[in-house]
């Protein structure tokens, strides 16, 4: 069997819609599992609205926003008389409840927030049953199971398996349609996996369904060099060994999320990437193999924040004090992209993600004396040559480097 995951960017309208259709009937040719994201841009809409929501302000034009764009969908796609269309504003006004909730923030965003998923998926089932493929919509959050960190569920590999294992019987009839992002508590409250999370659903669908590929369709050619809206040169890989495309991940490549590539690498699954509006294109696989020189891989991320902590007592930075930067950080679930120290300070780069980082700095100001810059962007050159090496370190705005072997990383201005 398959899986196949479609983002938001490919089903932003009714055209969007239709396309999947049309890959399932071309390219599955075995039992399928679909795991789709939130529609266009709904999941930041749902946050929003859950941010207005938890404020006591008005939310109510979003909310109308997100009925009408996926009225329109439905509409379009002739689902008038159907049940889900009928159902549509319902489900929407279900989300205020939730929104509106009193409780704990993340909590209520991973109630409110799931519900994109919820409805993307509603209407994708809907459709393919109306065009006659024999289709079985799924609560994915009764199938990846998580712990309670709201936002960030973090998987239980032992109970998903058992649970998904299940489906087995159900993909030799039926294809199924599934949410990505989402995941479900023992006490039956929605979770979700962290934000572009649906990769890694498919991922663990994949994994314990023991899939032949995982297939993620893309409004790109494949996993490129560098990101072509900012590169023009940028090139397509057409195969990728597992480890490079983690660590492709790990440093801001979007074109994945970070947690897809061990559970497949482990189980030994190649990841497709593929164009959505072009699957003759060869696109990319990610799998067990040797590339044997790859060209400079450029990974662009923005929105970086340095922060420098300095000892105020004229002692150096030393172990001790690293350790309570380390323990602060750990505390407050903030993840380092890159570090360097001096004499006198320790300097880091995080994702820019209020208001844990000001939480974060107010932290460490109890230890140290801490200096922050924001509106940064980390740029990784990674299997640089002695042009791109050169190129990068000599940009204007450079406020931190670092080179090993074969990858350097700057952080610049904006
Ligand atoms: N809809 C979610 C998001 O926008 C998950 C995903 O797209 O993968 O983050």
């Amino acid at each position: 069997m398959k899986v196949f995951k479609f983002g938001g960017a490919s089903l932003k309208n009714s055209k969007g819609f239709q396309n999947v259709a049309a890959l399932i009937k071309e390219y599955a040719n075995e039992p399928l599992l679909v795991v789709v994201s939130a529609i266009d841009k709904t999941t930041n809409a749902l946050e929003r609205v859950v941010a207005l929501a938890q404020s006591g302000k008005d939310y109510s034009s979003i909310l109308k926003e997100i009925y009408l764009q996926h009225k329109q969908i439905s509409n379009e796609l002739g689902l008038e008389a159907d049940i889900v269309h009928q159902n549509l504003e319902t489900l929407v006004q279900a989300i205020a409840s939730k929104a509106e909730t009193k409780g704990d923030y993340d909590f209520v965003y991973d109630q409110a927030v799931s519900q994109g998923e919820i409805l993307s998926s509603t209407l994708l089932s809907s459709y393919l049953q109306a065009s006659k493929f024999p289709v079985q919509w799924m609560d994915a959050r009764k199938y990846v199971h998580t712990d309670e960190t709201y936002r960030e569920g973090k998987v239980n590999w032992t109970q998903s398996q058992a649970s998904i294992e299940s489906l087995k019987e159900i993909l030799q009839k039926k294809i199924i349609v599934t949410q990505g992002f989402i995941g479900g508590t023992t006490q039956n409250n929605t979770t979700t996996l962290g934000r572009e999370g649906s990769d890694f659903s498919a991922a663990i669908f994949a994994t314990c369904l023991k899939a032949k590929s995982v297939t993620i369709w893309k409004d790109v050619p494949g996993v490129m060099s560098a990101d072509p809206k900012r590169l023009k040169n940028a090139v397509v890989f057409d195969e990728l060994p597992y480890q490079e495309a983690a660590e492709m991940t790990y440093y801001g490549a979007s074109v994945i999320h970070p947690k897809t590539i061990k559970p497949l690498a482990n189980a030994n699954i190649p990841l497709w990437v593929k164009n959505f509006d072009d699957p003759t294109l060869p696109g990319t696989v990610i799998h067990d193999c040797k590339v044997d020189k790859l060209p400079p891989l450029i990974v662009f991320k923005d929105n970086q924040c340095l922060i420098s902590c300095r000892v105020t007592d004229y002692s150096f930075v030393n172990e001790p004090q690293l350790n309570k930067i380390f323990e602060t950080l750990t505390q407050k679930d903030v993840r380092i992209n890159v570090m360097q120290n001096s004499a006198i300070s320790f300097s880091f780069c995080v994702d820019f993600r209020e208001p844990k980082i000001s939480k974060l700095i107010e932290a460490l100001s109890k230890n140290f004396e801490v200096y922050y810059n924001t509106d940064l962007t980390l740029i990784t050159v990674k299997n640089y040559d002695t042009a791109t090496f050169q190129q990068y370190r000599t940009m204007p705005g450079v406020m931190l480097e670092q080179s090993s072997r074969s990858t350097l990383q700057v952080l610049v201005r904006n």
